[in-house]
């Protein structure tokens, strides 16, 4: 993805900008399309909420409602019920007269006459309504007016009454006056708010406005004298229906369906208490807002390396409810209404795609970060590699025993480490170099591709740069590199680098040969239980001579593998790799039974000998392959006991794990005598072998190749028998190839002897007679060279 071939910085910088196109692209988008006009008008019904008020009361509503028709109890009314309802009101002072009541056509003409006496006797002004009618005639659409008839105008203010709902029902538009036909009126709400206001012009009537409180009274009290002064004086009374029978009815937005006469009161107070106000332009508004968050994230971009510097998503947050509070106080004071709803959208949409951006952004990294040490990992050095413009040569860096140091680490501990590591292995490379972490105990960069002569020389430094021990999780580790260098492929240097571990080499740009001795891996592994049925793996013995009696009194049984495919295989390549593949206690188990066969059959011949089987120490942790072991040397008859030695190469996890300790204990008791293998190469010493159910010390032929000549050899194996010997443990040497290796251990007063001088591994049958031949009087026989067994 883009960001990860960027700094963060560039990277925040642009997912600001991106996400301010995308939330000003919504904004445009949805002010365009028209859908956020139904927003706007929820919002507006919602901010009028917090600003309802009542009305002035300087207009009182006299209502024609469901009680006034129940009791005058006819329909329409005879016009003289009017005549009485106005010279009621002029007795009780109203300050002007209204009405929303249509008066065009002609009824009684005695009636009509008394309302038109009425309206001329009277002193208040009274205001009755006109109509503008449309009208089809023919084709062409006509406009007239519908006027009171004319008796009755002569004595009265006329007034338009029309009113437009809108789409939804509600009537929220008022007009300030109309002309028809030439002929201009004013508006019934402005004469009764006596305002002159522009006719033609509209403005919205205030829906916090509420109608509920108008005062009104009926008109039945009205015309039978009911109504108290109080309630009328000084006041502008307006007429109109409110029985539902009669509809004439409008929802409002706040306050329910109300009579239209509610609604010209509601308009009439909107002026009355000046809340008309008009709308600021939306796209202006919105504009305004995109300039001020521009501006504010453009400083903060500039500024982002300041500790003291704001978040976009708050600067964003700011300026939202910087606009919401200055349209709310607006709105209080009925100043002009400020749209909101592409500024909101514009402050949200902003914020929401600069979070999930940055969410987007750093999943990425995540996937390119090994989570422990906050290393990049394999992935990253992919993508980085991908990206290179020259071809470089990737180096992969391993840890020779990754497995035991980290063992003794926790995963704090291990990330430490891998750290420390990669700080070490950037110093060794030179400028800005980018350390990644591709597996457990793998490190990696990308070089300029160095000769080879180059390479010998920047690995030998890498590796010197760790002469100095590690410090992770409270230890101190002594860390041992091994290198690999390939020109296509990361796995091709981590193989290269698995390769030159496994050779013992500081680096190897093999990756092949690790390929095919992976291969070669499979095909043994693939190959061992065919071979352990076949015979192409048997046993050879190599015969161990006592120096107590100059006898041999025993053997090794070293295992020989004679592949039809692979030729013959060497124990020390293929053991380690049954071991690494726990495929080894089936050979170990397969040399045991062929051990105690070849015991038995000694016996038998009057040869008590004693066989040695190595076993390998992770076996001891392998319960299934210790209890087949208890069980076979348990089968093994009285005279027998003793017969067999198992040698356990002496290691680090044998001395700690109280599994392998019990599994020695449970064998040693079976009847097995115990040794330790190879002694003198690992880090246990006699005192604490003392505790160990061992019998035997082998010591290793490393020591005992020299001990003619080397001072030190002599001074380790001469102390180690004295001290062994006093610790209650026989001390065998192997590896001995000379008479002179052979006599100074004698003078030195070691048990039993092995090696190619006392005779070198053979054949069973060899070994038999080897055994018979031998007369046990200081001179060995021969030894038979059988290549096959050697
Ligand atoms: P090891 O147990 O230390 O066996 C001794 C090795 O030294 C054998 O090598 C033997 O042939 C060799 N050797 C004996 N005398 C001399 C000598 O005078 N000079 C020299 N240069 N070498 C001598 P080999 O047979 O190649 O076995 C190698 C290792 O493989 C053994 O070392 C043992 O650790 C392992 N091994 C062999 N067979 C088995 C087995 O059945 N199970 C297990 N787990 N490991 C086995
Ligand atoms: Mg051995
Ligand atoms: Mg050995």
């Amino acid at each position: 993805m883009w960001f990860t071939k960027i700094s963060h910085i560039e990277r925040d910088r642009q997912i600001v900008v991106a996400a301010f196109c995308i939330a000003l692209a919504l904004a445009i988008a949805l002010s365009i399309s028209g859908l956020s006009g139904g927003i706007e008008r929820q919002l507006r019904d919602s901010r009028n909420t917090l600003r309802i008020a009542p009305v002035t009361g300087e207009i009182v509503i006299v209502e024609i409602d469901g009680r006034s028709l129940q009791e005058l109890d006819q329909w329409p009314w005879p016009r003289g019920l009017y005549a009485d309802a106005i010279t009621e009101l002029d007795r009780l002072g109203a300050r002007q007269i209204a009405f929303d009541i249509e008066f065009s056509a002609r009824s009684i003409e005695a009636e009509d006459k008394r309302f038109a006496e009425a309206l001329s006797a009277i002193s208040q002004p009274v205001i009755l309504p006109t109509f503008r009618q449309r009208n089809l005639a023919g084709d062409t659409l006509r406009i007239s007016e519908s006027l009171p008839l004319p008796e009755l105008r002569e004595h009265a203010f006329l007034a338009s009454v029309n009113v437009q709902a809108s789409e939804d029902g509600q009537i929220k538009h008022y007009a300030g006056g109309m002309t028809t036909n030439g002929t201009p009126r004013p508006s019934l709400a402005n004469m009764m708010a006596g305002a002159g206001g522009a006719i033609d012009a509209s403005f919205r009537i205030d829906q916090a406005i509420n109608p509920l409180t108008i005062p009104r009274v009926s008109f039945v009290d009205l015309v039978e004298g009911r109504v108290s002064k109080d309630n009328i004086a000084g006041k502008s009374v307006v007429f109109g229906n409110t029985a539902i029978e009669l509809g004439d009815r409008y929802p409002t937005a706040l306050f329910g369906v109300q009579p239209g006469v509610a609604i010209h009161v509601q308009a009439a107070e909107t002026i009355m208490q000046g809340r008309v106000r008009s709308d600021a332009n939306a796209p202006v508004v919105l504009g305004v807002l995109a300039m001020l968050l521009g501006g504010a994230l453009a400083v903060h971009l500039r500024r982002r390396q300041s500790a003291a510097n704001v978040g976009p998503g708050r600067i964003a947050a700011a300026l939202g409810v910087g606009v919401v509070v200055l349209a709310l106080v607006l709105d209080q004071a009925s100043l002009v209404y400020i749209p909101l709803t592409g500024s909101l959208l514009l402050i949200g949409a902003f914020m929401a795609s600069q979070r999930a951006l940055l969410l987007l952004a750093n999943l990425e990294v995540e996937r390119l970060t090994d989570t422990a040490s906050g290393l990049p990992n394999a992935r990253s050095m992919q993508v980085k590699l991908s990206t290179h413009k020259s071809s470089p040569a990737i180096i992969a860096a391993r840890i020779a025993d990754y497995s035991e140091v980290s063992s003794m680490l926790t995963g704090e501990g291990r990330a430490q480490l891998d750290c420390a590591v990669a700080r070490r292995l950037a110093l060794a490379t030179g400028i800005d170099l980018q350390v990644y972490r591709l597996d457990s105990g793998v490190f990696g960069w990308l070089a300029r591709d160095p000769s080879d002569d180059g390479a010998d020389e920047l690995f030998n430094a890498a590796r010197a740069l760790f002469n100095a021990p590690v410090e992770a999780g409270n230890e101190r580790l002594r860390v041992v590199l091994h290198f690999g260098m390939a020109a296509d492929t990361i796995s091709q240097a981590v193989d290269a680098s698995e390769y030159a571990r496994r050779r013992g080499l500081i680096w190897s740009a093999n990756a092949q040969a690790m390929l095919e001795e992976t291969q070669y891996r499979q095909r043994l592994l693939g190959e061992l239980d065919e071979a352990l049925e076949n015979g192409a793996i048997s046993v050879a013995f190599q015969p161990k001579l006592a120096f107590a009696n100059n006898a041999i009194t025993g053997g090794e049984c070293l295992v020989r593998w004679n592949s039809p495919t692979l030729g013959r295989i060497s124990p020390a390549d293929f053991i380690p790799i049954l071991e690494e593949k726990e495929r080894i206690a089936d050979l170990t188990l397969f040399v045991l039974r062929e051990a105690m066969a070849r015991q038995r059959e000694a016996g038998a011949s009057g040869h008590a000998l004693n066989l040695a089987v190595n076993v390998s120490a992770q076996l001891l942790g392998d319960q299934a392959f210790v209890a087949t072991a208890l069980e076979e040397l348990r089968g093994f008859g009285a005279l027998e006991r003793g017969g067999i030695t198992l040698e356990i190469t002496e290691s680090a996890p044998l001395q700690d794990s109280e599994t392998a300790r019990d599994a020695l204990t449970k064998l040693r008791d079976a009847g097995a005598r115990i040794s330790i293998d190879d002694y003198g190469t690992g880090q246990a010493t006699l005192n604490y072998l003392q505790d160990f159910p061992a019998q035997e010390i082998k010591l290793d032929q490393s020591f005992i190749r020299d001990l003619a000549e080397d001072r030190k050899d002599q001074i380790m194996v001469q102390s180690t028998i004295e001290l062994g010997h006093a610790l209650g443990f026989q001390i065998v040497a192997e590896g001995i190839e000379t008479g002179d290796i052979l006599e100074i251990l004698r003078t030195m007063g070691c048990d039993y002897a092995q090696g190619w001088h006392v005779g070198k591994p053979m054949e069973w049958d060899d070994f038999a007679r080897f055994l018979f031949d031998y007369t046990g009087e200081g001179e060995l026989p021969p030894s038979p060279q059988v290549s096959a067994a050697a």
